[in-house]
């Protein structure tokens, strides 16, 4: 055995790791997202010779403990990977021993064995926990750590003083146990926490025990809730003014995280969170930056904190917003530029990660939606190490120097250069009209597929949902929506504001379509097309322009418009009317929003019959009765009268979109690309 996945997995000892891991990593109050690492060493024959080999399998790199999987184990060799303490002492740096890893393989495949490889596999006994639990970084990051770690376990729990995770740490635990051989586990400074046993079970109870202590400890010796009075002035707004506030300070706080490239943003007002920024505490403990490795990995080295209280305007926030950010970009060069060396990776961009404002709540922002969550749970944990350590003693991160070479480590890097290159709309935010279906469904998944986080919105608010849910509820939202409805666009567009911080990206695709005689044509019917069409599109033109404005990082909108904008066809005045001014509006905004680095552009399909919903019903029967065809022939009838004798599909013009948008055409503007198979009478001039 040994290769075979489905036979390792049998494994009674894996088994049980991988039930123990998930178990422990379910619970965020034992360890963060992808944080921690556990352990446990077997015998199993080598694959070649038979020979019973002793075994490490460990958490590979970057997984999840609360979701790992066999395939999320690496395998070693365990006393290959001791014998690299010689390689050590040979004077190959600590970092370039990650390389030699991979000559300790016990079989091939598998994750790459993470830095923490070496805290495992230098420990004595068979099991083993490396955790991040909230209360035991703060007793790890509080300013006497080692006396309180001592006052909390007395024996039973070393302490080591804070060491960058990697080798010679893994040789500091080794030779702890050596002088503490009764301790069963350590603290260890600034970060975190690791236990061991000599079998699965009762790892995961020590594990469990461990946290139960020092929760209990925080709870018996802790005084007040740690963060001091709180300020009335910085306490929460009342839930309807919060939720305006929201809205308005969304796109601008989206635009300051976003400067050196897209991001998108995660918002929570949580109680933890509007309790902490409420406290006199908070623009002290802000400053001091997160403490656990895995923290500032994921939230940067600080938090951008607005120190206004919750009684200050939105234009007084905003402005200050825009002081702050200034300062902070400031401030983060100089933070590269003192602890930088040759060695050192580019710098990262310096928008802040985390935005903290007082009395509304905080906002994180990662390249796609599930990071920028991610980074706003980190920062809550760290707020509940904030928390806790103060009330035992006083808040002590590791210094910055070290908080830099976590930041830009060399290994760090490696795993970043790995990663495949971005998708073009990677960061990008969009709302799409009329995305229940046809050309909007097929746009909304193309531009979601493109790495876009996408508001799927549509007077069908059940389809919208449905769609949503389909494209991934992680990453998109379902909003019902009437474009002809000011109060239902602006709606749309505060619900994007709340939950990805606004709108970079809007498709104009909503519409109908109905026609008759001039003769017969109502004044209802003609006031319908341009309720929904034109004034429509303008609505939601406004709304997004008004975020993009406020964001200061530009933008796009598209509009679906039709070949029927330039040509003239019978017995259709309304709807082409109605299509005449949507293009009329792609030129006027052009003109008018270029100077805030917004695009705007059009498509004018075509014959689009297949999926389509403005071709269900009565418009369908029209036009196959004007063009005398049965309804179901009547996508091959358009196909038949144009230049390339091809159908045209949703998607055909979903792809247009895509180019408008998705970078290549950069330097175009007020531009409209036809997606109708060819049709002379329509061509642009
Ligand atoms: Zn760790």
């Amino acid at each position: 055995m040994g290769l075979d996945l489905g036979r390792l997995a049998g494994e009674p000892t894996i088994a049980a790791l991988i039930e123990r891991s998930n178990r422990l990593g379910a619970d965020k109050r034992v360890t963060n997202f992808a944080g921690g690492n556990t352990s446990a060493k077997l015998t199993l024959p080598d694959p070649l010779t038979g020979e019973p080999t002793r075994v490490l399998a460990v958490k590979g790199s970057g997984g999840d403990l609360g979701t790992m999987t066999v395939r999320g184990l690496a395998l070693l060799d365990l006393d290959r990977m001791r014998a690299l303490e010689a390689v050590h002492a040979g004077g190959v740096h600590e970092d370039d021993i990650v390389g030699y890893y991979e000559l300790c393989r016990f079989g091939p495949g598998g994750p790459a064995p993470s830095i923490d490889t070496p805290l495992h596999g230098f420990v004595a006994q068979d099991h083993v926990d490396h955790l991040h639990p909230d209360s035991m970084i703060a007793i790890a990051a509080a300013a006497d750590s080692e006396r309180l770690t001592g006052e909390c376990y007395g024996d039973d729990v070393g302490w080591l003083p804070w060491k960058r995770p990697g080798f010679e740490l893994g040789l500091a635990l080794r030779d702890f146990q050596r002088r503490s051989p009764a301790a069963r586990g350590v603290i260890l400074e600034g970060h975190g926490m690791m236990c061991w046993a000599d079998t699965s079970e009762a790892c995961e109870a020590l594990s469990l025990e461990l946290i139960a202590t020092a929760e209990r400890f925080l709870a018996a010796r802790g005084e007040g809730d740690g963060f001091g009075a709180a300020r009335p002035d910085h306490s929460a707004l009342p839930d309807a003014e919060r939720a305006a506030r929201v809205a308005d300070l969304a796109p601008v706080v989206r635009g300051i995280a976003s400067r050196d490239r897209p991001m998108v943003g995660s918002f929570t007002d949580a109680p933890v969170v509007l309790d902490y920024l409420a406290s006199e505490a908070a623009p002290r403990l802000a400053a001091l930056g997160t403490s656990c490795p895995d923290h500032f990995l994921r939230t940067k080295v600080r938090p951008l904190y607005l120190d206004l209280p919750a009684t200050a305007s939105v234009d007084e926030q905003v402005a200050r917003l825009g002081e702050l950010h200034g300062e902070y970009r400031d401030g983060y060069r100089d933070y590269y530029a003192t602890y930088a060396d040759d060695a050192s990776p580019a710098m990262r961009g310096a928008d802040p990660v985390i935005v903290l404002v007082p009395g509304v709540g905080m906002w994180s922002f990662g390249p796609d939606a599930q990071t920028a969550r991610v980074a706003g749970e980190f920062y809550i944990n760290a707020i509940n190490v904030m928390r806790g350590a103060e009330s035992l003693s006083s808040y002590r991160p590791i210094d910055d120097g070290e908080k830099f070479r976590i930041e830009y480590w060399e290994l760090e890097e490696r795993k970043l250069r790995l990663r495949p290159p971005a998708p073009a709309l990677q960061g990008r935010v969009a709302l799409v009209t009329g995305a229940a279906s046809g050309i909007g469904r097929a746009t909304a998944e193309l531009l979601a597929e493109l790495g876009a986080c996408v508001v799927v919105a549509d007077l069908d608010g059940d389809g919208a949902e449905k769609v949503a849910a389909e494209l991934g509820l992680e990453r998109s939202l379902g909003v019902a929506t009437d474009v002809s409805d000011e109060a239902s666009v602006e709606a749309a567009f505060a619900a994007a504001a709340a939950r990805f911080g606004g709108v970079d990206l809007a498709v104009n695709n909503a519409g109908f379509a109905s026609a008759s005689p001039l003769v017969d044509t109502t004044v209802a019917d003609w006031e319908r097309l341009h309720a929904v069409l034109a004034r429509g599109s303008f609505l939601v033109s406004r709304a997004a322009a008004r975020q993009m404005i406020a964001a200061g990082t530009g933008g796009d909108i598209v509009y679906i418009v039709s070949k029927n904008a330039v040509f003239a066809g019978p017995r259709n005045v309304a709807y082409s009317a109605a299509k005449a001014d949507q293009a009329h509006q792609v030129r006027l905004l052009a003109a008018e929003l270029g100077e805030h680095g917004i695009r705007v552009n059009a498509v004018n399909p075509d014959g689009v019959v297949q999926g389509s919903g403005i071709f269900q019903g009565e418009w369908l029967q029209q036009r196959a009765e004007t063009y005398g065809v049965a309804p179901e022939d009547l996508g091959k009838y358009y196909a038949g009268r144009t230049l390339l004798r091809r159908e045209v599909l949703p998607e055909h013009v979903a792809a247009a979109v895509a180019v408008l948008v998705g970078g290549e055409l950069s330097r175009t503007t007020g531009f409209t690309i036809p997606v109708d198979s060819g049709v002379a009478a329509a061509f642009l001039r």
